[in-house]
């Protein structure tokens, strides 16, 4: 039995995650912003292996600015961004908080790339903060 799923704006892209993420991360870059048409993205890391995906996705690549390549998933059909893969995080596939139907398992525990937030942007106090990726 999946731990939770997820779909795209039109249906045609689907999944199940078996395995709980192993991090969820509230991401201010730039990059996110662009991808995702929002002022911050989040998105929960999982085991690649662990993920079963249906449907047609189309990929973008690019290199992020400390020089790894990373690569956008999204539906062929709807464009809804939905998996990210970098390459120097091997075999972790990055899930878009916003597919997700299991609200309640979506909890960042850190804000990342504080430094090129939107200023209007509420934070949550609460979680840790980092001006730009810990490493
Ligand atoms: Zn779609
Ligand atoms: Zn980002």
């Amino acid at each position: 039995m999946y731990i939770f799923s997820g779909n795209c704006l039109c249906g045609k892209v689907n999944y199940n995650c078996y395995a709980k993420p192993k991090a969820i991360f509230n991401c201010h870059c730039v990059d996110c912003r662009r991808a995702t048409g929002s002022v911050f993205g989040t998105n929960l890391f999982v085991p690649e292996e662990e993920v079963k995906i249906y449907g047609k996705l189309s990929s973008y690549t690019h290199k992020s600015d400390s020089g790894s390549t990373m690569t956008k998933m999204f539906c062929s059909n709807c464009g809804s961004l939905m998996f990210g893969r970098n390459s120097a995080k091997k075999n972790i596939l990055s899930i878009r908080a916003g597919t997700v139907i299991q609200l309640d398992l979506i909890k960042p525990e850190i804000n990342v790339f504080m430094d090129s937030r939107v200023p209007s942007t509420s934070i949550d106090e609460k979680i840790k903060k980092a001006p730009r990726m810990p490493s």
